[in-house]
């Protein structure tokens, strides 16, 4: 049987496999289906990862994890 690469979907597995508890079974088994069977989930997989990267930070006083500088939960005075 002829092997190829197919270059995206390589790097795809290796991002999955690169978070913890991933192995090379599931990084495909997950890859495969965000590409070849559901692409809306694919999509709205890498929105959401996208969003969540770029809005959530450390809150500066109890490092939970927060929208805004100080987190809503323990820091921020109730209005
Ligand atoms: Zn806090």
């Amino acid at each position: 049987m002829r092997h190829y690469k197919i270059e995206a979907f390589e790097n795809l597995v290796n991002a999955f496999e690169s978070l913890p508890t991933i192995g090379k079974k599931s990084a495909i088994r997950m890859a495969y289906h965000a590409v070849m069977v559901d692409g809306f989930a694919g999509m709205k997989l890498s929105h959401a990862l996208e969003t969540a990267i770029n809005c959530i930070v450390k809150c500066t006083k109890c490092h939970n994890m927060s929208e805004d500088e100080l987190c809503s939960i323990l820091c921020r005075p109730l209005p």
